[in-house]
Protein backbone atom coordinates (compact mmCIF):
# COMPACT_ATOMS: atom_id res chain seq x y z
CA UNK A 1 0.00 0.00 0.00
CA UNK A 2 0.74 3.42 -0.43
CA UNK A 3 -0.05 6.29 1.45
CA UNK A 4 -0.02 9.70 0.71
CA UNK A 5 -0.55 12.25 3.86
CA UNK A 6 -1.50 15.93 2.32
CA UNK A 7 -1.37 18.55 5.02
CA UNK A 8 -3.97 20.54 2.68
CA UNK A 9 -6.59 19.35 0.03
CA UNK A 10 -4.90 20.06 -3.23
CA UNK A 11 -4.16 18.49 -6.57
CA UNK A 12 -5.18 14.96 -4.65
CA UNK A 13 -6.43 13.39 -8.40
CA UNK A 14 -3.10 14.42 -9.61
CA UNK A 15 -0.82 12.70 -7.12
CA UNK A 16 -3.52 9.73 -6.49
CA UNK A 17 -2.60 9.44 -10.98
CA UNK A 18 0.96 9.55 -11.15
CA UNK A 19 1.30 7.64 -7.70
CA UNK A 20 -0.62 4.89 -9.31
CA UNK A 21 0.84 5.13 -12.21
CA UNK A 22 4.50 3.67 -10.75
CA UNK A 23 2.50 1.19 -8.48
CA UNK A 24 0.04 -0.07 -10.52
CA UNK A 25 -0.56 -3.25 -8.03
CA UNK A 26 -0.80 -1.42 -5.35
CA UNK A 27 -3.68 0.38 -3.17
CA UNK A 28 -2.88 4.13 -3.33
CA UNK A 29 -4.57 5.74 -0.05
CA UNK A 30 -4.61 9.60 -0.10
CA UNK A 31 -4.55 10.82 3.71
CA UNK A 32 -5.17 14.35 5.29
CA UNK A 33 -3.37 14.07 8.20
CA UNK A 34 -0.58 16.36 9.74
CA UNK A 35 2.38 16.06 11.71
CA UNK A 36 2.43 12.17 11.68
CA UNK A 37 6.05 10.51 11.02
CA UNK A 38 6.29 8.32 8.06
CA UNK A 39 6.33 5.17 8.32
CA UNK A 40 8.40 3.99 5.57
CA UNK A 41 8.96 -0.41 5.68
CA UNK A 42 9.66 -0.34 1.60
CA UNK A 43 12.77 -2.85 0.91
CA UNK A 44 15.24 -1.15 -1.77
CA UNK A 45 14.57 -0.40 -5.62
CA UNK A 46 15.40 -3.95 -7.03
CA UNK A 47 13.71 -5.59 -4.10
CA UNK A 48 10.20 -4.47 -4.45
CA UNK A 49 7.83 -7.20 -3.67
CA UNK A 50 4.46 -7.27 -2.93
CA UNK A 51 3.16 -5.56 -0.49
CA UNK A 52 4.90 -2.59 0.36
CA UNK A 53 3.88 0.21 2.69
CA UNK A 54 5.18 3.24 1.44
CA UNK A 55 4.29 6.75 3.10
CA UNK A 56 4.56 10.21 1.39
CA UNK A 57 4.27 13.35 3.28
CA UNK A 58 2.99 16.46 0.87
CA UNK A 59 3.27 19.43 2.07
CA UNK A 60 2.19 22.79 1.34
CA UNK A 61 3.09 26.04 2.03
CA UNK A 62 3.04 29.57 0.56
CA UNK A 63 5.12 29.27 -2.36
CA UNK A 64 7.23 26.29 -1.42
CA UNK A 65 5.85 21.61 -1.73
CA UNK A 66 8.09 19.78 0.38
CA UNK A 67 7.97 15.88 0.08
CA UNK A 68 8.93 13.31 2.61
CA UNK A 69 9.77 9.87 1.61
CA UNK A 70 11.97 7.57 2.66
CA UNK A 71 13.69 9.10 4.99
CA UNK A 72 14.39 12.11 2.40
CA UNK A 73 12.98 15.39 2.06
CA UNK A 74 12.69 17.37 -1.08
CA UNK A 75 11.69 21.22 -2.00
CA UNK A 76 10.22 22.62 -4.83
CA UNK A 77 9.77 26.54 -5.21
CA UNK A 78 5.59 27.46 -6.51
CA UNK A 79 4.23 30.60 -7.75
CA UNK A 80 0.55 29.85 -6.16
CA UNK A 81 -1.35 31.84 -8.04
CA UNK A 82 -0.16 29.64 -11.07
CA UNK A 83 -1.86 26.48 -10.81
CA UNK A 84 -0.63 24.73 -14.00
CA UNK A 85 2.67 25.36 -13.12
CA UNK A 86 2.56 24.65 -9.36
CA UNK A 87 0.70 21.28 -10.50
CA UNK A 88 3.42 20.40 -13.02
CA UNK A 89 6.36 21.71 -10.75
CA UNK A 90 4.75 18.94 -7.75
CA UNK A 91 4.17 16.51 -10.24
CA UNK A 92 7.57 16.54 -11.21
CA UNK A 93 8.70 16.52 -7.52
CA UNK A 94 6.95 12.99 -6.96
CA UNK A 95 8.54 11.09 -9.93
CA UNK A 96 11.55 12.32 -9.57
CA UNK A 97 11.12 10.96 -5.60
CA UNK A 98 9.29 7.71 -6.87
CA UNK A 99 11.69 7.14 -9.79
CA UNK A 100 14.93 7.23 -7.86
CA UNK A 101 12.70 5.08 -5.41
CA UNK A 102 11.35 2.14 -7.65
CA UNK A 103 14.17 2.90 -10.14
CA UNK A 104 12.10 2.78 -13.24
CA UNK A 105 10.98 5.67 -15.78
CA UNK A 106 7.45 5.67 -16.50
CA UNK A 107 7.05 6.26 -20.60
CA UNK A 108 4.91 8.90 -20.70
CA UNK A 109 6.54 10.55 -17.56
CA UNK A 110 4.22 12.85 -15.39
CA UNK A 111 1.20 12.66 -18.16
CA UNK A 112 -1.66 10.80 -16.35
CA UNK A 113 -4.53 11.75 -18.78
CA UNK A 114 -6.16 9.34 -21.09
CA UNK A 115 -5.61 12.13 -23.95
CA UNK A 116 -1.75 12.99 -23.71
CA UNK A 117 -1.80 14.38 -27.32
CA UNK A 118 -4.25 16.96 -26.63
CA UNK A 119 -1.16 19.27 -24.75
CA UNK A 120 0.61 19.13 -28.41
CA UNK A 121 -2.12 19.22 -30.62
CA UNK A 122 -3.45 22.47 -29.01
CA UNK A 123 0.20 23.96 -29.49
CA UNK A 124 0.28 22.77 -33.27
CA UNK A 125 -3.18 24.07 -34.00
CA UNK A 126 -1.51 27.41 -32.49
CA UNK A 127 1.60 27.26 -34.78
CA UNK A 128 4.03 26.22 -32.00
CA UNK A 129 7.06 25.02 -34.18
CA UNK A 130 7.84 21.54 -33.55
CA UNK A 131 10.90 21.57 -31.35
CA UNK A 132 9.44 23.68 -29.01
CA UNK A 133 6.48 21.13 -28.80
CA UNK A 134 9.06 19.00 -27.95
CA UNK A 135 11.24 20.66 -25.83
CA UNK A 136 7.71 21.38 -23.66
CA UNK A 137 7.05 17.86 -23.33
CA UNK A 138 10.22 16.72 -22.05
CA UNK A 139 10.90 19.67 -19.53
CA UNK A 140 7.01 19.76 -18.39
CA UNK A 141 5.85 16.12 -17.99
CA UNK A 142 9.09 14.28 -18.15
CA UNK A 143 8.40 12.64 -21.52
CA UNK A 144 10.63 9.95 -22.91
CA UNK A 145 11.94 10.96 -26.61
CA UNK A 146 10.23 7.67 -28.13
CA UNK A 147 6.48 8.86 -26.67
CA UNK A 148 7.29 12.42 -27.81
CA UNK A 149 7.62 11.24 -31.09
CA UNK A 150 4.73 8.97 -31.13
CA UNK A 151 2.63 12.09 -30.23
CA UNK A 152 4.31 14.25 -32.75
CA UNK A 153 3.60 11.81 -35.98
CA UNK A 154 0.04 11.59 -34.62
CA UNK A 155 -0.90 15.61 -33.93
CA UNK A 156 0.63 16.04 -36.87
CA UNK A 157 -1.86 13.67 -38.76
CA UNK A 158 -4.92 14.75 -36.26
CA UNK A 159 -4.13 18.28 -37.73
CA UNK A 160 -4.07 17.25 -41.22
CA UNK A 161 -7.71 15.10 -40.74
CA UNK A 162 -8.87 17.71 -38.75
CA UNK A 163 -8.44 20.66 -41.07
CA UNK A 164 -11.28 19.36 -43.50
CA UNK A 165 -13.82 19.31 -40.35
CA UNK A 166 -16.27 22.07 -39.55
CA UNK A 167 -16.45 22.33 -35.64
CA UNK A 168 -18.72 25.61 -35.66
CA UNK A 169 -21.88 24.51 -37.71
CA UNK A 170 -21.17 20.61 -38.07
CA UNK A 171 -21.85 17.23 -35.36
CA UNK A 172 -21.02 13.75 -35.04
CA UNK A 173 -23.06 11.21 -34.31
CA UNK A 174 -23.00 7.95 -32.04
CA UNK A 175 -25.50 5.46 -32.11
CA UNK A 176 -25.29 2.82 -28.94
CA UNK A 177 -26.16 -0.59 -29.72
CA UNK A 178 -25.55 -1.93 -25.84
CA UNK A 179 -26.01 -5.88 -27.00
CA UNK A 180 -23.61 -8.70 -27.97
CA UNK A 181 -23.52 -12.26 -28.16
CA UNK A 182 -21.68 -12.98 -24.78
CA UNK A 183 -20.34 -10.57 -22.38
CA UNK A 184 -16.29 -10.43 -22.88
CA UNK A 185 -14.45 -10.83 -19.41
CA UNK A 186 -12.90 -7.49 -19.52
CA UNK A 187 -15.79 -5.44 -20.91
CA UNK A 188 -16.90 -1.94 -19.12
CA UNK A 189 -19.12 -0.90 -21.73
CA UNK A 190 -22.88 -0.74 -21.98
CA UNK A 191 -22.72 -4.16 -23.23
CA UNK A 192 -26.36 -6.70 -22.22
CA UNK A 193 -25.67 -10.17 -23.69
CA UNK A 194 -28.69 -10.51 -26.35
CA UNK A 195 -30.44 -13.78 -25.30
CA UNK A 196 -31.54 -12.45 -22.11
CA UNK A 197 -32.70 -8.83 -23.63
CA UNK A 198 -34.54 -9.87 -27.03
CA UNK A 199 -37.60 -9.02 -25.93
CA UNK A 200 -36.37 -5.62 -25.36
CA UNK A 201 -34.86 -4.96 -28.35
CA UNK A 202 -37.47 -3.75 -30.60
CA UNK A 203 -38.37 -1.31 -28.11
CA UNK A 204 -34.79 0.03 -27.99
CA UNK A 205 -34.75 0.41 -31.50
CA UNK A 206 -38.69 2.89 -31.22
CA UNK A 207 -36.46 4.62 -28.55
CA UNK A 208 -33.69 5.34 -30.89
CA UNK A 209 -35.94 6.46 -33.50
CA UNK A 210 -37.17 9.24 -30.99
CA UNK A 211 -34.20 10.28 -30.61
CA UNK A 212 -33.12 11.07 -34.23
CA UNK A 213 -36.38 12.66 -34.53
CA UNK A 214 -35.59 14.89 -31.96
CA UNK A 215 -32.28 15.56 -33.78
CA UNK A 216 -33.87 15.87 -36.80
CA UNK A 217 -36.47 18.58 -35.27
CA UNK A 218 -33.90 20.45 -32.95
CA UNK A 219 -30.98 20.73 -34.90
CA UNK A 220 -32.04 20.19 -39.15
CA UNK A 221 -29.45 23.23 -40.08
CA UNK A 222 -26.51 21.58 -38.20
CA UNK A 223 -24.45 19.20 -40.92
CA UNK A 224 -23.72 15.49 -40.20
CA UNK A 225 -20.07 14.94 -40.24
CA UNK A 226 -19.67 11.77 -39.64
CA UNK A 227 -21.75 8.90 -37.91
CA UNK A 228 -20.25 6.08 -35.90
CA UNK A 229 -22.43 2.89 -34.45
CA UNK A 230 -20.66 1.15 -31.68
CA UNK A 231 -22.08 -0.28 -28.04
CA UNK A 232 -22.05 -3.02 -27.46
CA UNK A 233 -21.91 -4.93 -31.02
CA UNK A 234 -23.87 -3.25 -33.33
CA UNK A 235 -23.86 -6.03 -35.19
CA UNK A 236 -25.93 -7.96 -32.79
CA UNK A 237 -29.11 -6.88 -34.20
CA UNK A 238 -30.93 -8.64 -37.24
CA UNK A 239 -30.22 -8.11 -40.90
CA UNK A 240 -33.89 -6.56 -40.63
CA UNK A 241 -33.94 -4.70 -37.56
CA UNK A 242 -30.10 -2.95 -39.04
CA UNK A 243 -32.58 -2.43 -42.45
CA UNK A 244 -35.00 -0.57 -40.23
CA UNK A 245 -32.72 1.63 -37.93
CA UNK A 246 -30.23 2.47 -40.59
CA UNK A 247 -33.30 3.61 -42.76
CA UNK A 248 -34.52 5.29 -40.24
CA UNK A 249 -31.06 7.28 -40.21
CA UNK A 250 -31.57 8.64 -43.77
CA UNK A 251 -35.29 9.53 -42.92
CA UNK A 252 -34.29 12.20 -40.47
CA UNK A 253 -30.74 13.28 -40.91
CA UNK A 254 -29.61 15.01 -44.17
CA UNK A 255 -26.26 12.73 -44.77
CA UNK A 256 -25.13 14.46 -47.98
CA UNK A 257 -22.29 16.21 -45.79
CA UNK A 258 -21.22 12.80 -44.46
CA UNK A 259 -17.88 12.47 -44.49
CA UNK A 260 -17.57 8.71 -42.80
CA UNK A 261 -20.15 6.27 -42.38
CA UNK A 262 -18.66 3.71 -39.39
CA UNK A 263 -20.67 0.30 -37.58
CA UNK A 264 -18.87 -1.75 -36.13
CA UNK A 265 -19.68 -5.27 -36.00
CA UNK A 266 -16.52 -5.81 -33.80
CA UNK A 267 -17.67 -9.39 -32.49
CA UNK A 268 -16.97 -12.04 -35.87
CA UNK A 269 -20.38 -14.37 -34.13
CA UNK A 270 -22.48 -11.61 -34.85
CA UNK A 271 -21.26 -10.99 -38.52
CA UNK A 272 -23.62 -12.49 -41.53
CA UNK A 273 -23.81 -11.63 -45.02
CA UNK A 274 -26.71 -10.10 -45.21
CA UNK A 275 -26.16 -7.85 -42.28
CA UNK A 276 -22.88 -6.72 -44.14
CA UNK A 277 -25.28 -5.88 -47.59
CA UNK A 278 -27.44 -4.54 -45.54
CA UNK A 279 -24.30 -2.15 -44.17
CA UNK A 280 -23.08 -1.74 -47.62
CA UNK A 281 -26.20 -0.87 -49.27
CA UNK A 282 -26.83 2.27 -46.77
CA UNK A 283 -23.54 3.49 -47.18
CA UNK A 284 -21.75 2.52 -44.61
CA UNK A 285 -18.23 2.92 -45.85
CA UNK A 286 -16.06 1.61 -42.44
CA UNK A 287 -16.43 -1.38 -39.93
CA UNK A 288 -14.51 -3.37 -37.50
CA UNK A 289 -13.96 -6.84 -37.11
CA UNK A 290 -11.93 -7.47 -33.74
CA UNK A 291 -10.22 -10.58 -33.01
CA UNK A 292 -8.23 -9.27 -29.51
CA UNK A 293 -6.37 -12.08 -29.82
CA UNK A 294 -5.65 -14.75 -32.66
CA UNK A 295 -5.59 -18.06 -29.49
CA UNK A 296 -8.18 -20.37 -29.10
CA UNK A 297 -7.64 -20.49 -25.43
CA UNK A 298 -7.70 -17.26 -24.40
CA UNK A 299 -10.92 -16.68 -26.82
CA UNK A 300 -12.40 -19.20 -24.65
CA UNK A 301 -11.03 -17.82 -21.54
CA UNK A 302 -12.16 -13.90 -22.21
CA UNK A 303 -15.39 -15.18 -22.81
CA UNK A 304 -15.39 -14.63 -26.32
CA UNK A 305 -17.95 -17.50 -28.08
CA UNK A 306 -16.25 -18.09 -31.04
CA UNK A 307 -13.40 -19.35 -32.67
CA UNK A 308 -10.38 -18.17 -34.76
CA UNK A 309 -11.61 -19.51 -37.77
CA UNK A 310 -15.15 -17.26 -37.61
CA UNK A 311 -12.19 -14.33 -37.79
CA UNK A 312 -11.17 -15.10 -40.95
CA UNK A 313 -14.39 -15.96 -42.15
CA UNK A 314 -15.97 -12.63 -40.98
CA UNK A 315 -13.50 -10.68 -42.65
CA UNK A 316 -12.71 -12.67 -45.94
CA UNK A 317 -16.96 -12.10 -46.40
CA UNK A 318 -16.56 -8.41 -45.59
CA UNK A 319 -14.10 -8.15 -48.86
CA UNK A 320 -16.26 -9.98 -50.51
CA UNK A 321 -19.08 -7.44 -50.05
CA UNK A 322 -17.16 -4.67 -50.80
CA UNK A 323 -15.90 -3.04 -47.51
CA UNK A 324 -12.76 -1.09 -48.40
CA UNK A 325 -12.26 -0.30 -44.67
CA UNK A 326 -11.53 -2.57 -42.05
CA UNK A 327 -10.27 -1.93 -38.80
CA UNK A 328 -9.10 -4.77 -36.36
CA UNK A 329 -8.79 -4.12 -32.75
CA UNK A 330 -6.39 -6.49 -30.88
CA UNK A 331 -5.75 -6.49 -26.80
CA UNK A 332 -2.44 -6.75 -25.40
CA UNK A 333 -1.93 -8.41 -21.94
CA UNK A 334 -4.67 -10.33 -21.88
CA UNK A 335 -4.62 -13.13 -19.38
CA UNK A 336 -1.96 -16.38 -19.60
CA UNK A 337 -0.73 -14.69 -22.95
CA UNK A 338 3.09 -14.44 -23.67
CA UNK A 339 4.92 -12.58 -26.12
CA UNK A 340 4.83 -14.97 -28.08
CA UNK A 341 1.05 -15.23 -28.07
CA UNK A 342 0.93 -11.74 -29.22
CA UNK A 343 3.51 -11.80 -31.99
CA UNK A 344 1.43 -14.87 -33.58
CA UNK A 345 -1.79 -13.37 -33.28
CA UNK A 346 -0.46 -10.13 -34.35
CA UNK A 347 1.15 -12.20 -37.68
CA UNK A 348 -2.13 -13.75 -37.76
CA UNK A 349 -3.71 -10.68 -38.05
CA UNK A 350 -1.38 -9.12 -40.47
CA UNK A 351 -2.10 -12.08 -42.88
CA UNK A 352 -5.44 -10.06 -43.52
CA UNK A 353 -3.93 -7.01 -44.41
CA UNK A 354 -6.20 -4.87 -42.41
CA UNK A 355 -6.54 -1.34 -43.20
CA UNK A 356 -6.45 -0.29 -39.81
CA UNK A 357 -5.09 -1.66 -36.99
CA UNK A 358 -5.50 -0.33 -33.22
CA UNK A 359 -3.78 -2.24 -30.55
CA UNK A 360 -5.84 -1.87 -27.07
CA UNK A 361 -3.12 -2.44 -23.49
CA UNK A 362 -5.58 -4.44 -21.14
CA UNK A 363 -7.22 -1.94 -18.86
CA UNK A 364 -8.63 -3.72 -15.75
CA UNK A 365 -12.01 -1.55 -15.54
CA UNK A 366 -14.10 -1.51 -12.12
CA UNK A 367 -17.39 -2.66 -13.34
CA UNK A 368 -15.69 -5.85 -15.58
CA UNK A 369 -15.78 -9.03 -14.64
CA UNK A 370 -12.34 -9.18 -14.07
CA UNK A 371 -12.41 -7.42 -11.47
CA UNK A 372 -15.53 -8.51 -9.57
CA UNK A 373 -14.16 -12.03 -9.64
CA UNK A 374 -10.50 -10.75 -9.75
CA UNK A 375 -9.27 -13.81 -7.56
CA UNK A 376 -10.44 -16.17 -10.53
CA UNK A 377 -7.96 -14.88 -12.60
CA UNK A 378 -5.00 -12.94 -10.25
CA UNK A 379 -2.59 -16.00 -10.87
CA UNK A 380 -2.85 -15.08 -14.47
CA UNK A 381 -0.25 -13.26 -16.10
CA UNK A 382 -1.44 -10.08 -17.67
CA UNK A 383 1.54 -8.50 -19.12
CA UNK A 384 2.23 -6.19 -21.47
CA UNK A 385 5.57 -3.93 -22.12
CA UNK A 386 7.86 -1.69 -24.47
CA UNK A 387 8.32 -5.25 -26.04
CA UNK A 388 4.85 -6.08 -26.78
CA UNK A 389 4.12 -2.74 -28.20
CA UNK A 390 6.99 -2.84 -30.50
CA UNK A 391 5.58 -6.13 -31.92
CA UNK A 392 2.45 -3.95 -32.54
CA UNK A 393 4.17 -1.38 -34.22
CA UNK A 394 6.66 -3.45 -36.34
CA UNK A 395 3.21 -5.40 -37.83
CA UNK A 396 1.48 -2.01 -38.25
CA UNK A 397 5.19 -0.62 -40.32
CA UNK A 398 4.64 -4.04 -42.32
CA UNK A 399 1.60 -3.07 -43.29
CA UNK A 400 2.72 0.22 -44.24
CA UNK A 401 0.55 1.75 -41.56
CA UNK A 402 1.42 4.82 -39.47
CA UNK A 403 -0.06 5.85 -36.34
CA UNK A 404 -3.35 8.64 -36.15
CA UNK A 405 -4.91 8.58 -32.49
CA UNK A 406 -3.79 7.47 -29.18
CA UNK A 407 -5.46 7.40 -25.71
CA UNK A 408 -4.70 5.74 -22.26
CA UNK A 409 -7.02 4.08 -19.95
CA UNK A 410 -6.29 4.25 -16.17
CA UNK A 411 -5.23 0.81 -14.67
CA UNK A 412 -3.69 -0.21 -18.22
CA UNK A 413 -1.07 -3.30 -18.10
CA UNK A 414 2.01 -1.39 -18.53
CA UNK A 415 0.74 1.92 -18.23
CA UNK A 416 1.46 2.02 -22.12
CA UNK A 417 -1.11 3.04 -24.32
CA UNK A 418 -4.30 2.51 -27.05
CA UNK A 419 -2.89 3.23 -30.61
CA UNK A 420 -4.88 3.62 -33.58
CA UNK A 421 -2.66 2.73 -37.02
CA UNK A 422 -3.84 3.20 -40.26
CA UNK A 423 -2.88 2.66 -44.06
CA UNK A 424 -2.63 6.41 -45.60
CA UNK A 425 -6.24 7.48 -46.69
CA UNK A 426 -7.73 4.48 -44.45
CA UNK A 427 -7.84 6.70 -41.00
CA UNK A 428 -11.05 7.01 -38.67
CA UNK A 429 -11.93 10.77 -38.44
CA UNK A 430 -14.70 9.91 -35.70
CA UNK A 431 -11.64 8.40 -33.91
CA UNK A 432 -10.03 11.71 -33.69
CA UNK A 433 -12.66 13.61 -33.06
CA UNK A 434 -13.86 11.81 -30.05
CA UNK A 435 -10.61 12.03 -28.66
CA UNK A 436 -9.55 15.52 -29.12
CA UNK A 437 -12.96 16.99 -28.50
CA UNK A 438 -13.02 19.57 -31.24
CA UNK A 439 -16.81 18.98 -32.41
CA UNK A 440 -19.66 18.44 -30.41
CA UNK A 441 -20.81 14.73 -30.80
CA UNK A 442 -25.01 14.13 -30.21
CA UNK A 443 -24.73 10.32 -28.97
CA UNK A 444 -28.06 8.61 -28.53
CA UNK A 445 -28.73 5.01 -27.18
CA UNK A 446 -28.25 3.67 -23.30
CA UNK A 447 -25.09 4.17 -21.85
CA UNK A 448 -23.84 6.98 -24.63
CA UNK A 449 -23.13 10.91 -23.78
CA UNK A 450 -22.98 13.52 -25.95
CA UNK A 451 -20.20 16.33 -26.03
CA UNK A 452 -20.99 19.76 -26.73
CA UNK A 453 -17.78 21.40 -27.86
CA UNK A 454 -18.02 25.25 -27.37
CA UNK A 455 -15.44 28.26 -27.67
CA UNK A 456 -13.55 26.75 -30.46
CA UNK A 457 -13.35 23.64 -28.41
CA UNK A 458 -12.41 25.20 -24.95
CA UNK A 459 -15.20 24.13 -23.30
CA UNK A 460 -16.75 20.44 -23.14
CA UNK A 461 -19.49 19.56 -21.16
CA UNK A 462 -21.84 16.59 -21.33
CA UNK A 463 -25.29 14.78 -21.01
CA UNK A 464 -25.55 11.06 -20.59
CA UNK A 465 -28.08 9.12 -21.49
CA UNK A 466 -28.52 6.38 -18.65
CA UNK A 467 -27.06 3.21 -18.87
CA UNK A 468 -29.54 0.38 -18.22
CA UNK A 469 -31.86 -0.26 -20.89
CA UNK A 470 -35.03 -0.69 -18.94
CA UNK A 471 -34.16 2.18 -17.54
CA UNK A 472 -33.37 3.56 -20.33
CA UNK A 473 -36.44 3.03 -22.48
CA UNK A 474 -38.72 3.73 -19.44
CA UNK A 475 -37.09 6.94 -19.48
CA UNK A 476 -36.43 8.23 -22.89
CA UNK A 477 -38.64 11.69 -22.71
CA UNK A 478 -36.31 12.39 -20.02
CA UNK A 479 -33.11 11.34 -21.41
CA UNK A 480 -34.76 13.90 -24.56
CA UNK A 481 -35.12 16.76 -22.40
CA UNK A 482 -31.58 16.26 -21.02
CA UNK A 483 -30.46 16.83 -24.52
CA UNK A 484 -32.96 19.74 -25.18
CA UNK A 485 -31.68 21.64 -22.01
CA UNK A 486 -27.78 21.01 -23.68
CA UNK A 487 -28.48 22.54 -26.88
CA UNK A 488 -30.36 25.52 -25.11
CA UNK A 489 -27.06 26.08 -23.12
CA UNK A 490 -24.75 26.01 -26.23
CA UNK A 491 -27.47 28.29 -27.87
CA UNK A 492 -27.88 25.51 -31.04
CA UNK A 493 -31.50 26.11 -30.31
S1 LIG B 1 -17.71 -7.13 -27.67
FE1 LIG B 1 -17.09 -5.20 -26.73
S2 LIG B 1 -18.96 -4.33 -25.90
FE2 LIG B 1 -19.38 -6.51 -26.31
S3 LIG B 1 -18.98 -7.55 -24.40
FE3 LIG B 1 -17.09 -7.62 -25.59
S4 LIG B 1 -15.95 -5.80 -24.92
FE4 LIG B 1 -18.05 -5.53 -24.27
Amino acid sequence: MVIVRLNEANFEYDIYGLVKSFFPTQSVEIQYEEGAEPKDSAPKPHEIEEPITLVMNVHYENGRIGLSMSGKTTEVEVDDSNRKDTKNRLKRLIYQALQEYTGRELPWGTLTGIRPTKIALTQLLEEVPEEEIRSYMKETYLTSEEKIDLSMKVVTKEKEMLSKVDYQDGYSLYIGIPFCPSTCLYCSFPSYALASYNGQVERYLQCLEKELQFLHDSIPEKKLTTIYFGGGTPTSLSAEQLDWLLSKVEEYLDLSHLLEYTVEAGRPDSITRDKLEVLKAHGVDRISINPQTMKQETLKLIGRHHTVESIYDAYQMAREVGFETINMDMILGLPGESLEDVEHSLKEVAKLEPDNLTVHSLAIKHSSRLNIEWDKYRNYVMENSDSHMHAAYEVAKELGMKPYYLYRQKNMAGNLENVGFSVPGHEGLYNVLIMEEKQTIMALGAGSACKYVTDGGKTVTRSENVKDVTNYIERIDEMIERKRNKLEEIAWL
